[in-house]
């Protein structure tokens, strides 16, 4: 079977630039440039790359940001403080905490101490609680990206089986309540499978959709898939490789090789889900800038 690749660089360089044209028109009518914060607690490699690739992208799309970077060593209690400080401060519209926090702060503590109005990465109880309730709110950005992928691809979706793998917060479970949502990329029968799902191969089988976001490299392998199926790989693992100058390559939680020629689209990694979460961020920002959410 042919398949069409669905390319999230693409699409993401095409949200940024509807977004930076949404800035200009905004800043010229009076509006204020969208500001956007990020909080980087520790030096793990991975989620400096994160942040530095969201700031600069906020430069690209015109957008001013703020990078607050702390010690490991940083106290909850000191983290929270700041967390107070960027709340109050009328200039930054949304801003984000970089997960993974060290062992030593409660990261649901910290989520909860974020402005619900300023919560643009979508994790706070209030804003979850509004997406299950259908009111306006601030979508968590990669469940976001993949609903946008779908939606810009055109892919049909409404009465599909849809099979959700991992129920993490930041993606599986947000992932399952866009996939059921009375509207037109969506409509889907879910199905949310976790580790302990029996028979997950016989789960896949029935979907037109599977969403994989378990973070482990080619679980998802082409005997589990049906001819025609639409895949979307959240995962994004690390995998030794000697061949190349940094000793290893990104690979997704799909056996891209194997699965692909069975697929109807399918998404590649990286180039796929990845790009698409920093443009949803953005959006999410702009419609903090906007004050769409909260008035
Ligand atoms: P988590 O580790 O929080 O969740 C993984 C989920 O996978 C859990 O629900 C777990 O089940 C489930 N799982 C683990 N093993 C199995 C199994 N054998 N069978 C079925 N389900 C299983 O991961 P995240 O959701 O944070 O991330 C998932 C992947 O997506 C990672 O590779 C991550 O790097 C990537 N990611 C990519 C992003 C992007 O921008 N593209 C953004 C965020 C994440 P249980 O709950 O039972 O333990």
């Amino acid at each position: 079977m042919s398949y069409e690749i669905i390319d999230g660089k693409k699409i993401s360089l095409q949200m940024q630039e509807e977004i930076a044209a949404e800035v200009k028109a905004f800043t010229a009518k009076g509006g204020k440039i969208p500001h956007l914060a990020a909080v980087l607690v520790g030096e793990d490699p991975a989620s400096q790359a994160y942040v530095g690739s969201k700031v600069k992208t906020c430069e690209k799309v015109g957008f001013k940001s703020t990078l607050v970077k702390f010690p490991s060593t940083i106290s909850e209690q000191e983290l929270l403080n700041k967390l107070d400080e960027l709340n109050n401060d009328k200039d930054i519209d949304g801003y984000i905490v970089q997960l993974p926090l060290p062992k030593h702060i409660s990261e649901h503590k910290i989520i909860e101490a974020v402005k619900p109005s300023k919560d643009v990465d979508g994790f706070h109880p209030i804003n979850v609680g509004r997406l299950v309730l259908d009111l306006p709110t601030y979508i968590s950005a990669t469940p976001y990206g993949i609903t946008q992928l779908l939606e810009r691809y055109n892919i049909e979706t409404s009465g599909k089986n849809c099979v959700v793998i991992g129920r993490s917060h930041i993606v599986g479970s947000p992932m399952s309540i866009l996939m059921a949502k009375n509207n037109k990329f969506a409509n889907c029968t879910v199905t949310l499978c976790h580790s302990r799902t029996k028979d997950l191969k016989a789960h896949c089988l029935n979907a037109d959709i599977i969403i994989a976001a378990i973070g482990k490299p080619n679980f998802v392998t082409a005997d589990m898939v049906k001819q025609g199926c639409v895949i979307i790989d959240v995962g994004i693992n690390r995998v030794d490789d000697a061949s190349l100058p940094k000793g290893y390559k990104l690979v997704g939680d799909v056996d891209f090789d194997n699965c692909a020629p069975k697929c109807s689209f399918i998404t590649p990694v990286p180039g796929g889900v990845g790009p698409m979460t920093i443009a949803s961020l953005l959006k999410n920002t702009l419609l903090a800038a906007k004050r769409e959410i909260y008035k």
